[in-house]
């Protein structure tokens, strides 16, 4: 079946005839060309330092082959945008969940973070001259870029602690500072740094205080120090990287926007890229669901004499890892049309629903599927411990999932309160009129919780009563038989052992000792005979 008939209902009417062919053309061109080409893409970029300086030749081969088909670069809205394919968020997303089932897929189609944020940064917000610059060898998928935020020595998940430096010498920016996680940076193809710092660190807004400017890589006093390993991935010859900055200049002209709107900025960035990466997971969480599937079908691998398929909780796995990504494309597709009719900014909670249940949904997937694969599935021979650890960034990246979380839920609580809790005394009101126009009683909160714990605990106490009855009965029979027995030898005591005694010719401490064992063998016989 093709990708165009697998368009979820809710969202076939917002996608053009010409968005489902290509839809069609990226399935194939990543089924066919780019998955395949994977393991010849990792082959070519060998061992060691080598992997940083090399770009793999298969890969200009199916960016040559993408071009032709007219897959290039597809991520930049219509709405919003003249220089991308002429595709909503809607379709690119669509699109981009089969692009998310291959390392080389997105490169080869000109789609691949950390470039297209940038591109839409310098689309949305630069100057002719650092389009002509920047933006057109992008487009043209001659150059990579990276973008500069996160920094070592401070919690970076609140932008408002960044400590870069951006300061004004005349013409020119000075920047000083160090950056890490510098997505990109490795590529040897890399050359332009987008770096958030501060250029105005005494604002009282704090912010106002952050600036972006374009910085080209390898100018005099950068220091890239290392690159940083995901899970132990390095994932070459893109990188991680930790890179410092020692009174590096740039002319004034590189500021992207104005001095002081690197929030703005970064807001705009990210909002339409984090639904890329959740539509790239939907087509990763897809792919683990074929690997199980794969395996569980193996004949050649059965466990108790079956296939893993014939295990009840293995179609559990798979029946529920087919629910949780069809739920989850539909929140993505939700965003990606909420963004396409307005902005980013009127879609903020799709975007961060999205942002926060994709990767989780995946990761659990993936599990099942690694579980499902046994020792292999954790090993080099499945794609499935790879795509684990790429996902797994997911939660962090572009802002941990408690960050989205809290700003989501400090949303949702200040937009409704008002509005639920009015709402619930209009409807408590409304239930008492309509009790009291039809002749009830209207019961105050705590008599209606009074009654209904009495009915509740009536089985209980009844319990409690039988039970009492019972234990009363079985205790009196107990009590009337020991007194009885009590009574009876006090009674006969001095009769029967005061002459027995005399008759034995016991004295008086030997008849009392001989008394309580007899005493003692009555309770016992007593004890005995119930
Ligand atoms: C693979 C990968 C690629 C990346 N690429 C880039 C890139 O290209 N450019 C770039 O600038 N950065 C990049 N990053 C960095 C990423 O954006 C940051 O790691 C992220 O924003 C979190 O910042 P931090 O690491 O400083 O964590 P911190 O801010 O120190 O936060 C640590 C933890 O604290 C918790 N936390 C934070 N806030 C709250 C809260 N309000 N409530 C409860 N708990 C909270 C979260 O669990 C969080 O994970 C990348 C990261 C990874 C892993």
């Amino acid at each position: 079946m093709p990708a165009s008939d697998n368009i979820p209902p809710i969202a076939r009417p917002f996608v053009s005839e010409r968005a489902k062919k290509t839809l069609d053309l990226v399935e194939e061109f990543v089924e066919k060309e780019c998955i395949p080409a994977d393991a010849l893409f990792s082959a070519q970029l060998g061992e060691g330092e080598q992997r940083w300086k090399t770009t793999p030749p298969i890969l200009e081969e199916l960016k040559a082959k993408a071009r032709k088909l007219g897959l290039w670069n597809m991520f930049l809205p219509k709405n919003h945008f003249s220089e991308g394919a002429g595709f909503s968020n809607l379709e690119y997303g669509l699109m981009a969940e089969y692009l998310g089932k291959s390392k080389v897929a997105p490169e080869a189609t000109n789609n691949a973070a950390p470039d297209t944020g940038n591109m839409e940064v310098l689309a949305k917000y630069g100057t002719e001259e650092q389009k002509r610059q920047w933006l057109k060898p992008l487009l043209e998928g001659e150059i990579r870029s990276a973008f500069l935020m996160t920094e070592p020595n401070v919690a970076s998940s609140d932008a408002t602690n960044i400590g870069f430096s951006i300061r004004r010498e005349g013409d020119e920016y000075v920047l000083n500072g160090t950056k890490w996680w510098s997505s990109g940076a490795g590529d040897p193809r890399c050359k332009l740094y987008i770096v958030m710092g501060k250029t105005d660190p005494s604002n009282p807004n704090p912010h106002r205080q952050q600036s972006v400017v374009l910085c080209p890589a390898g100018l005099p006093g950068i220091t890239v120090h290392r690159m940083l390993s995901v899970y132990g991935y390095d994932d070459a010859p893109h990188g991680h990287g930790h890179i410092s900055f020692n009174n590096v200049r740039v002319p004034v002209s590189n500021l992207v926007l104005g001095e002081g709107r690197g929030f703005e900025i970064i807001q705009g960035r990210l909002g339409p890229g984090r639904i890329h990466h959740a539509m790239r997971t939907i087509g990763a969480a897809e792919k683990a669901l074929e690997w199980m599937i794969a395996r569980v079908n193996d004949e050649r691998k059965k466990t108790f004499g079956k296939p893993l398929s014939s295990h009840g909780v293995i179609l559990e796995w798979i029946a529920k890892s087919r629910i949780e990504i069809d739920a989850a494309r539909l929140i993505v597709l939700n965003a990606a049309i909420k963004i396409d009719q307005g902005d980013a900014k009127a879609a903020l909670k799709e975007i961060a629903q999205a942002k926060v249940l994709v990767p989780q949904m995946a990761l659990t997937v993936i599990d099942r599927a690694v579980q499902a694969w046994g020792a292999a599935g954790v090993s080099q021979d499945t794609p499935l411990a790879y795509l684990w650890a790429l996902v797994r960034t997911l939660r962090i990246a572009d802002g941990p999932d408690e960050v989205h979380l809290q700003q989501m839920g400090r949303r949702e609580n200040k937009a409704r309160k008002d509005a639920i809790t009015a709402k619930l005394k209009w409807q408590k009101d409304e239930a008492d009129r309509l009790l009291t126009a039809n002749g009830f009683k209207v019961m105050s909160h705590l008599e209606r919780r009074t009654k209904q714990n009495r009915e509740t605990m009536r089985p209980f106490f009844f319990g409690a009563y039988a039970c009492t009855i019972q234990c009363r009965a079985y205790l009196r029979t107990y009590i009337h038989k020991y007194i009885h027995a009590y009574i009876h030898m006090y009674s006969t005591r001095d009769r029967n052992y005061g002459h027995e005694n005399k008759k034995k010719g016991l004295s008086k401490e030997e008849a009392r000792q001989d008394f309580i064992h007899s005493t003692g063998q009555i309770l016992l016989d007593l004890k005995n005979s119930n």
